[in-house]
């Protein structure tokens, strides 16, 4: 076979086999096929696509690229989550510790920061000490005693996903379903669970920015799921503004961490937060069959919070994985500080009527939270702290962010793109459903929330 006939067939439109896809797979892991390569081909994957039958063998072979952890050893149902990428996304950090502490073991291999959007695994790192590479042994270890592990794609497992989602970060070939529900599936599949949990984005901070093609993407990703015998429930949820109020890695830790010791989230801003984070987490909680319903699930995930066992629980994987838990206690401590931090503030009176999450998302990247080639060092101090959100009163001289970077260079333009993110009416919007819709293998209805 020649990768360069392969290329040329994916360009031309044409179905791959699976030989074809084998051999493509298997000569990148091994360092055969270059990333000049690999990248002409991701970009002809994201104009042509793939058939329903391609992206199954492409998510098959890229779970097949390294070990398929077994967990059945362990007691209980193991239940997942993973969202498609967003903005100020930090549910996991919250969630994985809440349905932990309400008795269903979480395994989670999570991705680092693609695109404009934030990684699990770089928020992790912000935390002194945290280790995402474990090995098999630690991650089993991890998981049996504190019951949630937090890792990355390693050399063992998903190590397809760990090269070419690093490419695609860089080579703006992230936003295509196929490549998309590959990554995902594979590293999900790979790590033991039972059932899983997606939070499919939708909106201007997402990669699937419209509606039609969140729910495609969601149905991809139930029905490789359900075809490989795992419970796969998908929610849509609204991306179009950032979710709570932090974007950027430790400023994102911090929030989570307020949010687990139950400061915020509920009645102030963070409340968008924590109303898709229970959300998953009752889902998960009811897949784990700790709940009977996702409302009964909802009502367990509050209490983790209420009653401390979420925060204690992430205190103890932070340990686990040989993270400082002296900073999590006292943010304080943490050092050294951002260099600058600057106070973006309104020009007018009125009311917020929009956020860019796409535009805050890209400043984020450009004050250093993000990569923009491979070899980019990420820093954890830098991001947005968001002081309004839409529908928040606004007078001229208020601060509608604080962001936090140690490059002078950046900070007029990114200024000047954070007022632009931000757009100030004179009526509040109506407001828009965090929530649209729910996949499972029954198929696609709008989500409707049951009185509580
Ligand atoms: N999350 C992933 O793990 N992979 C993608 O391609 C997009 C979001």
């Amino acid at each position: 076979m020649n990768i360069v006939e392969l290329i040329r067939k994916k360009r031309e439109g044409h179905s791959l086999t699976e030989d074809e896809f084998r051999f493509l797979l298997s000569g990148y892991v091994e360092g055969r096929i270059p990333d000049y390569q690999m990248s002409a081909f991701l970009m002809a994957c994201y104009f042509q696509g793939m058939s329903e039958q391609e992206t199954l063998t492409f998510t098959t072979l890229m779970l097949h690229s390294g070990e398929v952890v077994d967990l059945t050893p362990i007691p209980g149902i193991k239940v997942d989550k993973h969202s498609t990428g967003g903005v100020g996304d930090k549910v996991s950090l919250i969630l994985a510790p809440i349905v932990a502490a309400c008795g269903v073991p979480v395994p989670m291999i999570s991705g680092r920061g693609l695109g404009h959007t934030g990684g699990t695994l770089d928020k992790l790192e912000s935390i002194p000490g945290f280790r995402t590479n474990l090995s098999i042994a630690e991650y089993k270890n991890v998981i049996r005693e504190v019951g949630v592990v937090m890792i990355g794609q390693t050399k063992e497992i998903a190590p397809a996903d760990k090269k070419m989602y690093a490419l695609r970060d860089v080579t703006a070939t992230v936003e295509c379903i196929p490549l998309i529900a590959g990554s995902i599936m594979s590293k999900k599949l790979a790590e033991g669970i039972d059932a899983l949990v997606l939070d499919v984005k939708t909106g201007r901070g997402a990669f699937m920015q419209t509606h039609e093609h969140a729910r495609e993407l969601a149905q991809t990703l139930v029905r490789i799921g359900t075809q490989f015998g795992k419970q796969t429930i998908g929610f849509i949820t609204d991306m179009s503004q950032p979710l709570g109020m932090t974007i950027g890695n430790w400023l994102e830790v911090m929030e989570s961490v307020e949010c687990l010791r139950n400061n915020r989230g509920t009645n102030d801003a963070s409340s968008d937060l924590m109303e898709v984070t229970h959300l998953l987490s009752g889902a998960m909680i009811m897949l784990g069959k700790k709940a009977r319903t996702i409302e009964e699930g909802i009502e367990k995930s509050r209490e983790a919070i209420r009653r401390g066992t979420a925060y204690e629980t992430f205190l103890k994987l932070v340990r686990a994985h040989g993270g400082d838990i002296s900073v999590i206690e006292d943010a304080g401590l943490r050092q050294p500080l951002p260099k600058f931090s600057i106070d973006v503030k309104s020009l007018e009176r009125g009311v917020v009527s929009d956020i860019d999450a796409l535009e805050l998302g890209l400043a984020s990247i450009t004050l250093g939270a993000g990569r923009e080639t491979i070899e980019d060092i990420i820093d954890p101090k830098a991001g947005i702290k968001l002081n309004k959100k839409v529908g928040d009163p606004v007078e001229a001289g208020d601060s509608l962010a604080v962001f936090y970077t140690d490059r002078e260079d950046v900070l007029q333009p990114v200024r000047k793109r954070i007022e632009n993110a931000f757009r100030v009416g004179f009526v509040k919007p109506a407001t828009k459903p965090l929530v649209l819709d729910i996949v499972d293998k029954d198929g696609i209805r709008p989500w409707k929330w049951l009185p509580s």
